[in-house]
C-alpha cells in the first residue's frame, strides 16, 4: 500500500466530475469552479456514482455510467398533470420549459412546464434528469477522514466552515 487513504464511509472526498447526457452534451461540470466534496457513505450524491468511487484513492479516475434506478430514478409518466392557469398570477409569463416551484407539506416541490394552454397549464415533477443514463467522467483530488462535527451533521464542511 501507498498510503493514500481510500473513498470509504466517513471520509471526505473531494472530485472533479463532468457529467453529459447520453447524446454527448454536457449537462454539468466542476471544472473551472470548486471541486466537489462530499461525505461519502451518508447519501449525499448519486448512489451510482457513489458506489463507483468507493474503494478508490486520489489519482483515481475514470468514466462511470449511472442508470437511471441508480441516479434520478425512472421518468413517470403518472407525475405529469394539469392545473389552472388561474394557480399562477395572471402576470406571470408561463412558457414551455421553464422552472416553477410550489409548496406542499413536505417543502418546495420542482415542476417543469411542458405545455401552456388557454384552460391551464401542464407541470411535470419528474426530476429533469429522471429516466435518463448519467455519464460522468470523475477524478477523485483528496481523501480525508471528516471531522468529529463533519460526522455529526452527515456532510461536508468545505474548507472547515463551522456553523
Ligand atoms: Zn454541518
Amino acid at each position: 500500500t501507498d498510503g493514500l487513504m481510500k473513498a470509504e464511509k466517513d471520509k471526505i472526498v473531494s472530485l472533479h466530475y463532468t457529467l453529459t447526457d447520453d447524446g454527448g452534451v454536457t449537462l454539468d461540470s466542476s471544472r473551472g469552479r470548486e471541486p466537489l466534496s462530499y461525505l461519502h457513505g451518508h447519501g449525499n450524491i448519486i448512489r451510482g456514482l457513489e458506489a463507483a468511487l468507493e474503494g478508490n484513492e486520489a489519482g483515481f479516475s475514470s468514466s462511470v455510467q449511472v442508470v437511471p434506478a441508480d441516479g434520478y430514478g425512472e421518468y413517470n409518466p403518472q407525475a405529469v398533470f394539469e392545473v389552472p392557469r388561474e394557480q399562477f398570477p395572471p402576470n406571470e409569463t408561463i412558457q414551455v420549459g421553464m422552472q416553477v416551484q410550489g409548496e406542499s407539506p413536505d417543502g418546495v416541490l420542482n415542476f417543469t412546464v411542458l405545455a401552456v394552454n388557454e384552460k391551464g397549464v401542464v407541470l411535470d415533477a419528474n426530476h429533469p434528469m429522471a429516466g435518463k443514463n448519467l455519464n460522468f467522467e470523475v477524478e477523485v483530488l483528496d481523501v480525508r477522514d471528516a471531522t468529529a462535527q463533519e460526522l455529526s451533521h452527515g456532510h461536508v464542511h468545505p474548507h472547515g466552515h463551522d456553523h
